[in-house]
């Protein structure tokens, strides 16, 4: 029986090293696949514990182009069975890089990616984890944008702006699933509370809840430090949004930009000021009739002016909000 067992133990223990040489081989191999098939990328990207479960890595401020792209931030969540990722980063080599720091602090699997909106800084990471099989979940409203010209022209733009980063084997990713209405999943002992928010930001956003940290994903809808992209926003819904955004029992905040925040209520107000801002000064030049150089040459911009990316983005913002309101107009 004892011999029995000697050499059932010996035959377990021969399985277990041949299975663990493949699979050391397999990481290995995947590693060095990786390495090759992903631009290696110099950012320095720190992991930033936010609650018992909440982690995240922060892109520096500047334009898309800076910093490798590393200008949005993502987050995951290590649950008791697997890893919730929220948001992919800008380029491939970027959510590489960030898959290689998560091991660092846990070996479960990555199964799910919530993506809070589908612009360029956020999902070119995806097919990294997509070939890791974790489930790739979006707001409705991302198809419209991957089967925009603007989506194929804005890759064409970074292929050759953030190459090798992204470079022609970077492609855009479907998503697995797609939301259209608020709802949640639990995943090891944790619930993930998917807020859907509809057109706000961009043409579909949506924030992710984590339970019991209560801590918030909320992308884009909020930035903190630095100028807000509007890009093609409907600003007067993502002002009510922000309006009616619930922040009360909230531990922590983590912006699709700018550092999580401890005082929820403060880091939105930020983006909710902005964006009042603008349309109110807009929205009084149209009314006036003032053609667009004048009303943003006469306009007070002292409040934003020292903010990162002013100069690149809030004349084009402000441009965008004053078309819009117009159109707003129009349709009254
Ligand atoms: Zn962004």
């Amino acid at each position: 029986m004892l011999t029995c067992n000697k050499s059932l133990a010996r035959a377990v223990s021969r399985t277990t090293s041949l299975a663990l040489s493949l699979a050391i081989l397999l990481v290995t191999n995947q590693s060095l696949f990786a390495a090759t098939k992903y631009a290696p990328t110099s950012v320095d990207m720190q992991v930033k514990k936010v609650s018992e479960h909440v982690y995240y890595v922060q892109g520096k401020p500047g334009v898309a182009t800076d910093n490798e792209g590393f200008i949005s931030n993502a987050g995951f969540v290590v649950s008791g069975d697997g890893v919730v990722v929220f948001d992919s980063l800008g380029t491939p080599s970027l959510a590489n890089k960030l898959i290689k720091k998560i091991r660092t602090i846990t070996d479960q699997p990555i199964k799910k990616v919530v993506v809070s909106h589908f612009h360029a800084d956020h999902i070119y990471g995806l097919q990294v984890f997509e070939e890791l099989g974790a489930e790739i979940i979006a707001p409705y409203g991302a198809q419209k944008y991957l089967r925009s010209e603007a989506a194929k022209e804005r890759l064409e733009e970074r292929q050759f702006s953030l190459d090798p980063w992204v470079n022609e084997n970077t492609h855009l990713v479907l998503p697995d699933t797609t939301v259209s209405k608020s709802t949640e999943f639990t995943m090891g002992g944790l619930t993930f509370i998917i807020n859907f928010m509809g057109k706000a930001h961009s043409d579909g956003d949506m924030t992710m809840l984590v339970e019991p940290d209560k801590v918030l994903f909320s992308g884009d809808i909020i930035f903190q430090e630095r100028i807000p992209f509007v890009g093609s926003a409907d600003s007067k819904k993502w002002l009510e949004t922000l309006t009616h955004l619930e922040t009360s029992g909230l531990t922590a905040l983590v912006p699709g930009h700018g550092p999580a925040s401890k005082d929820p209520k403060n880091t939105i107000s930020l983006t909710r000021r902005y964006l009042a801002y603008l349309r109110k000064v807009m929205g009084t030049g149209i009314e006036d009739l003032t053609p667009f150089d004048e009303v943003y040459a006469a306009a007070d911009w002292s409040e934003f002016k020292d903010l990162p990316a002013f100069d690149a983005g809030n004349r084009i913002n402000a441009y965008q909000v004053y078309l819009s309101m117009e159109a707003e107009m129009l349709e009254q």
